[in-house]
């Protein structure tokens, strides 16, 4: 007898698991959810770079992808293959993005994700420990906690202190509406311990019958039959297996949903065609509009004592609007130990093994890269092409953004854990065009793809899927993860993908 499932969703992480744990709570709908990591049931199972939230897990449960920053320039390329997903290995930050991301969301035809849309979802999903009124909730999967003063390591004591003297105002809660400047981090964490969806949404669901966790089990492409998603191609166990569901939702990320999509038919004609298949649905925008914040660094070689390990990697945040750029367009970091040994041209190029840094982010970038697929085998790697500081605009507020840097890292109270600058120099921080090139030849991804099955009416040739995350032109298939955002947030991107999850459960169920 084969098993139909009614929903079929690939991917357990930030928005996959919630979907998972949402539709089951209604017992009449059966689920099978998809992981092709392992997965870890109980919290005394899980091996501690999932646990540790001091610092993000790069090695033991990634994809191993690369992408190129910009032409030419390679950088790793993070993305968590667990239960939980990124979730499982990011940095717990737990900031929403401000309400104008929303609105734009909106305005592009999207009227369902209005901030006050949205705002109801981020309230379910959260159990806020410091604050609470309209913004805030209390009782979701999701711990939400804010570093006090008197836990704050001496680098960043001293990063928001030169902050605040530089005139850039305190706001003690980032998930307010109208927060700017300088803020506690908030994190999703119970002590040191992450809580990722696999904790906060799966662990407590584990026994309802009606849900099917599979992990190990890496989804090739979408059957799709007379325009309709049938299910699945699936490799497990080292055979491929075919599965049935009423509804397929992909939820596998901004870097994998869009190539299932590729495999499926469904893309850009040539694009579709080069993969040797035929063409099921004609999309351009998969794969497309791939939206990531860069940052660049002021790197630091620490004095003797300055830098634990063993501490959290950042506890407070900047946030401002750029000369000419738009409302909190800008992030800043103060990274408390940034560990050489990973990186060992640098620590011989340094002769240091761990540095601190001041991190400028984008997080408006006008510039777009893409994804390439170029094998039907799930197990290739997508090229990811991030094209990074393609326009103007961007280079400017980045040179910008690299100038506060400098100056907040040469001010006296910071200057006093410094042994010295590595990389820059004043020559460099004053000339445009240099600085420009020290920006091209360093930065890095904040870990935030979004953008690459864009949500947007029919009538818009480049959105992949309607507002509800349904496919334009294939029945019974959805997306829904980083991918359907139409535009980045002004903000890490966790518990945007989580009310992601959040609310498509919530149309699904035609709440
Ligand atoms: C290192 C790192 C640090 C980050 N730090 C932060 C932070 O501090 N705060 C913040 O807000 N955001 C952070 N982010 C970003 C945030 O975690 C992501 O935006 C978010 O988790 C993405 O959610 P998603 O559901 O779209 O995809 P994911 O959570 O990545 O889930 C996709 C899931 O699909 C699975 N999958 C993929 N392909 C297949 C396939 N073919 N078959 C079966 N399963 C598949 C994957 O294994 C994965 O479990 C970070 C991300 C990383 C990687």
């Amino acid at each position: 007898m084969t098993t139909k499932y009614d929903y079929i969703i690939v991917g357990a992480g930030s928005s996959g698991a919630v979907l998972a744990a949402r539709l089951t709570e209604d017992p009449e709908r059966s689920v099978l959810l998809l992981e092709a990591g392992p997965d870890y049931a109980k919290i005394e199972e899980t091996p501690e770079d999932l646990l540790n939230s001091y610092w993000i897990s790069a090695v033991d449960h990634d994809w191993g992808f690369k992408a190129d920053a910009v032409e030419g320039r390679e950088i790793v390329y993070t993305r968590g293959k667990v239960t939980g997903g990124s979730s499982a290995v990011n940095g717990a930050v737990a900031i929403r993005g401000v309400p104008q991301d929303y609105d734009e969301w909106a305005s592009l035809g999207n009227e369902a994700w209005a901030w006050e849309k949205c705002l109801p979802f981020f309230r379910k999903l959260e159990d806020d420990q410091d604050e609470s009124g309209d913004f805030h909730g209390k009782g979701g999967p999701i711990p939400v906690v804010r570093w006090k003063d008197e836990e704050l390591r001496p680098l960043q004591k001293a990063f928001k202190d030169v902050c605040l003297e530089r005139g850039f105002p305190f706001h003690e809660d980032f998930n307010a509406p109208d927060a700017t400047g300088m803020s506690p981090l908030a994190q999703n964490r119970e002590g040191r311990t992450r809580i990722s969806t696999a904790i906060g949404y799966l662990s407590g669901i584990r026994g309802r019958l009606n849900l099917t966790i599979r992990p190990h089990c890496l989804v090739r492409r979408v059957l799709i039959e007379d325009g309709r998603a049938i299910g699945l191609e699936v490799e497990s166990g080292g055979e491929t297996q075919r599965v049935e569901g009423n509804e397929i939702i992909l939820s596998a990320g901004a870097v994998q949903s869009p190539p299932i999509l590729l495999r499926s038919g469904i893309g850009a004609k040539d694009e579709v065609e080069a993969l040797g298949i035929p063409l099921v649905h004609e999309s351009p925008g998969v794969g497309h509009n791939l939206i990531e914040h860069p940052m660049a660094a002021v790197l630091c070689a620490p004095k003797e004592g300055v830098i634990d390990m063993e501490k959290p990697l950042v506890q407070t945040l900047l946030r401002y609007t750029a000369d000419g750029g738009e409302e909190n367009d800008m992030q800043m970091y103060m990274m408390n130990h940034i560990d050489l040994r990973d990186l060992p041209e640098m620590m011989e190029n340094f002769g240091i093994e761990v540095a601190f840094g001041v991190f400028p982010g984008l997080q408006r970038p006008q510039s777009r890269g893409h994804l390439r697929v170029e094998s039907m085998d799930p197990s290739e790697a997508p090229g990811i092409e991030l094209n990074f500081l393609d326009t103007e605009a961007d280079k400017r507020r980045m040179r910008e953004g690299m100038r506060i840097a400098w100056e907040v890292t040469n001010s006296p109270a910071v200057m006093e854990h410094v042994d010295h600058i590595l990389l820059l120099d004043q020559e460099t921080i004053d000339d445009d065009e240099a600085l420009d090139q020290y920006v091209w030849d360093t930065a890095i991804q904040i870990f935030h793809p979004v953008g690459t099955a864009k949500m947007g009416p029919a009538e818009d040739p480049e959105a992949v899927v309607d507002q509800y995350g349904r496919v334009h032109g294939v029945d019974g298939l959805r997306v829904a993860d980083a991918s359907i955002m139409p535009n980045i947030t002004r903000a890490n991107t966790n518990l945007t993908c989580i009310m992601i999850g959040e609310k498509v459960a919530a149309s699904i169920r035609g709440e």
